[in-house]
């Protein structure tokens, strides 16, 4: 808001760049120790240039339509439309994505990338193993040898994503220390990574991360809200007034957000995690409740405690639940481009069930959590409403955990 003065002579497609700093606005940045900035900087210009070439976006393009399967579908969403009474419901089909989820675009970009720049070895952190199995399957794919950090707990709790990896080819390392969570993989991760970061890849799973990350990423995820430019115009004879996504770090947001930047009339809506309430530890609806501060090499919202340390996060969704976001969510948040909204963990498990049994499509509990607040507005829009949601992924991954939930 401090920023409003200079924001009057910004151009909504302005808004997609960052500065030569990596802010937008006044966040992003680069908050990591000089050495790791001169690698961050080196990456920033490598992909800037590679970004540039035929070559490169070709084969990108190339992998996205035959490997992927894009353009992924827009689908009108009849009987949950008229379940809901309002406005028309429409997904964009990214659960239909090779892998069952919008995290291929960028894993494809990152590992396409780290060949072009000759490394050695891409290293990732993961919670759940979305992060990881989509990395392993880019680097397969790229012939890039991969190594996956993941807490102790999550390795026990996670089976079916640890057996992909390894089939992959991933090495998995089991992380025994701290709480054997998510936090301590990163730190495992990273320690390895610094062991040689000239010829090491770290790819961050979202648009999150000290500059390029967070513009990285959001290019690569900008193919969804790309196609759907075009897509829901051919299909419906107008833009939609809404495009809805879940928000966990924010990259299946920024990516269909960035295809309607330049059309002020269509609202964008990121969806975050409120999860058991408003208690600490207990959602990670970041936006929504925190408050700007630095982590994990970078400026925007986050929720921590007075120390300045990344308060504990929960979601029903393990893919939503990060203290932080990406940097220009927090921009489009304070300049009134974007809202945010948060949905909890019994209208996300409702939204999952009418989805399954309305449109046979079961959702990631993540995605639910857009399909919720879409629910539950549209009377209020109005059936000359149209919103678009983002079903960013597969629910495969999530059918026992409800089915035992709710006793079915
Ligand atoms: C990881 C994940 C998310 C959350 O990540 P964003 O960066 O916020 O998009 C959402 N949906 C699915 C299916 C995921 O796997």
């Amino acid at each position: 808001m401090n920023s409003a003065n200079n924001q009057t002579k910004k151009t909504p497609s302005e808004l997609m760049l960052p500065d030569a700093n990596g802010f937008f606005g006044p966040y992003g940045g680069q908050a990591v120790p000089p050495h790791l900035k001169a690698i961050m900087d080196d990456i920033a210009k490598a992909y800037l240039e590679i970004r540039e070439t035929q070559a490169y976006q070709q084969e990108l393009m190339e992998l996205y339509q035959h490997y992927v399967g894009r353009p992924s579908p827009i689908y009108f969403a009849r009987r949950l439309t008229e379940a809901c009474g309002g406005a028309k419901i429409y997904l964009k089909r990214e659960d239909l994505n090779h892998t069952g989820a919008h995290k291929i675009n960028h894993a494809l970009g990152e590992a396409l990338l780290a060949k072009h720049m000759g490394k050695t070895k891409v290293l990732a952190e993961t919670g759940a193993g979305q992060h990881g199995v989509a990395m392993a399957t880019a680097c397969a794919l790229v012939g890039l040898p991969c190594e996956i950090h993941m807490g102790a707990i999550d390795v026990a709790k996670e089976h079916p994503n640890v057996t992909k990896m390894k089939i992959l080819g991933a090495r998995l390392i089991s992380v025994e220390t701290g709480t054997r969570t998510l936090k301590d993989a990163v730190d495992s991760a990273f320690e390895e990574y610094m062991k040689d970061p000239d010829n090491f890849f770290y790819a961050i799973g979202s648009v999150v991360g000290p500059h390029p990350f967070p513009m990285m990423v959001r290019d690569f995820q900008s193919i969804i809200g790309r196609e759907a430019r075009q897509q829901f115009p051919a299909q419906t004879g107008k833009l939609p007034d809404y495009v809805v996504a879940c928000v966990g770090g924010g990259s299946n947001a920024m990516g269909l957000f960035s295809g309607f930047m330049d059309d002020e009339a269509v609202k964008l809506v990121g969806v975050e995690p409120s999860g058991r309430g408003l208690g600490k530890g207990e959602h990670a609806a970041t936006l929504t409740y925190g408050k700007p501060g630095t982590m994990h090499g970078f400026h925007s919202y986050m929720l921590q405690d007075e120390q300045g340390e990344p308060e504990p996060v929960y979601s029903i969704a393990s893919g939503l639940d990060y203290p932080s976001v990406g940097p220009h969510h927090s921009y489009l948040k304070d300049l009134g481009r974007a809202e945010y909204h948060a949905v909890d963990d019994t209208a996300c498990l409702d939204a999952f069930m009418k989805l399954s049994r309305l449109e046979g499509i079961i959702p990631a509990l993540e995605s639910a959590h857009a399909v919720a607040w879409a629910m539950q507005e549209a009377r209020r829009l109005g059936p000359d409403a149209s919103v678009l949601i983002n079903l960013s992924g597969r629910g495969d991954k999530d059918a026992d955990f409800v089915a035992e939930k709710l006793g079915l």
